[in-house]
């Protein structure tokens, strides 16, 4: 198969569709792979790299479109590359198309085979080319949480860690999912005193097992909530309803309870945000300051460390583009119920039902 991935053009995107070790797999097993000029350059993958590995490249997204059978991408594709799809081809990458008519439309226009990313599912009901960005933002978050505490940024002048002497700062992790475990686990790291809330109890007992004494696991309610901050130092948003808004945990209100210059990430931001006062920042202005509190609440947290973002997505779509790549995509779909499950768009018709619904199409 021949096989293209365009450089991102959404602002600030860096990272890449295929590194130069999956090209590598690719052309091992019998592929061609083209790859635009400067696509990898942002995050240390240069067309020295790619070539290394086997790769053609090529000048312009115009020609990986008109010659690829697969485009394997990151981002939902843009008007101008929608225009440049064929009839038949296959585009593997995050789509998001419920809250996206425009995008959907054109797709169905194009007659192409549009697998997403964020529904191909795994046998334990996870999301699994969703969850490596979860892991990246979980992580994350400890860190920018952190650089958010110190006094230049206006936040509490508090070492997480504490000293020899001195006590370490309070972090609160409210979700317990992906996103909380790694925050966790990070803030643990530091030697933070830690805490989760959730609202699932077997979510908490499996936490409880995986950390043992050293992580606080609580039952996620309004009071709990209220004692907690009370002697936060720094709270992490991580609750997920899946396809529903996220439930606001913390109330304008709530804040008052907080200590002045202690912080709050926001990483459910994507779906609203889980505090009142959250609205999406990005990368160059992340923060803002509500009642004494600073809010970070950017809604692409994984763009910041593009390159681990990168390795940790195409780890996990390897697998998929291969078999897509050696069986051709209706063979590998029929094969896999999982990958089935990212069939979102089929020459000219809407595949996946919750599109269908919430844009009131034909399914
Ligand atoms: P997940 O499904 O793995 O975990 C969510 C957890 O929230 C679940 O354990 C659930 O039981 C819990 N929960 C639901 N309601 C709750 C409540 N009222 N109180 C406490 N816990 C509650 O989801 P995830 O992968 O961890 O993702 C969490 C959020 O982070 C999602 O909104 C996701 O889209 C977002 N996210 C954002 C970024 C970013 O860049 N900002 C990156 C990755 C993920």
């Amino acid at each position: 198969m021949l096989i293209g991935v365009p450089k991102e053009i959404k602002n600030h995107e860096y990272r890449v569709g295929l590194t130069p070790s999956g090209v590598k797999e690719l052309v091992k097993q019998g592929h061609t792979v083209m790859i635009q000029r400067y696509a990898g350059d942002e995050i240390g993958f240069s067309a020295h790299h790619y070539i290394g590995a086997g790769a053609q490249i090529v000048d312009s997204a115009e020609e990986i479109f008109a010659r690829a059978d697969m485009i394997v991408k990151v981002k939902e594709p843009q008007a101008c590359e929608i225009a440049m799809l064929r009839a038949g081809q296959i585009l593997f990458t995050y789509l998001h198309l419920a809250p996206d008519p425009e995008q959907t439309q054109g797709l169905i226009k194009s007659d192409c085979i549009a697998i997403a990313y964020e529904t191909v599912t795994d046998g334990r009901g996870g999301l699994p080319l969703l969850a490596p960005m979860s892991e990246v933002a979980g992580r994350m978050s400890i860190q920018a949480g952190a650089h958010c505490l110190e006094k230049a940024q206006g936040g509490a002048g508090i070492l997480l860690s504490g000293v020899p002497g001195v006590a370490p700062a309070n972090v609160v992790v409210l979700g317990g999912g992906v996103v909380g475990i790694n925050a966790a686990r990070m803030a643990m790291g530091l030697g933070a005193k830690v805490s989760i809330f959730d609202v699932s109890l077997n979510r908490l007992k499996e936490i409880d097992t995986q950390f043992g004494p050293q992580l606080t696991t609580l039952y996620s309610t309004t009071d709990a909530i209220e004692v907690a901050l009370a002697s936060a130092d720094l709270v992490i948003g991580a609750v997920l309803i899946p396809g529903a808004a996220a439930p606001k945990l913390v109330s304008k209100q709530m804040l008052k309870l907080m200590k002045p210059g202690s912080v709050l990430v926001d990483v459910a931001i994507d779906q609203g945000g889980c505090f009142e006062t959250s609205h999406p920042t990005t990368h160059e202005s992340p923060t803002y300051v509500v009642d004494n509190i600073i809010h970070y609440c950017v809604a692409n947290m994984p763009g910041g460390v593009a390159r681990t973002a990168t390795l940790a997505l195409t780890n996990a779509t390897m697998p998929f583009v291969l078999a897509i790549a050696n069986k051709g995509w209706q063979r590998a779909l029929n094969d896999d119920i999982h990958l089935r499950n990212g069939l979102n768009i089929c020459q000219g018709k809407v595949a996946y039902a919750a599109v269908a619904r919430d844009l009131e199409l034909d399914y």
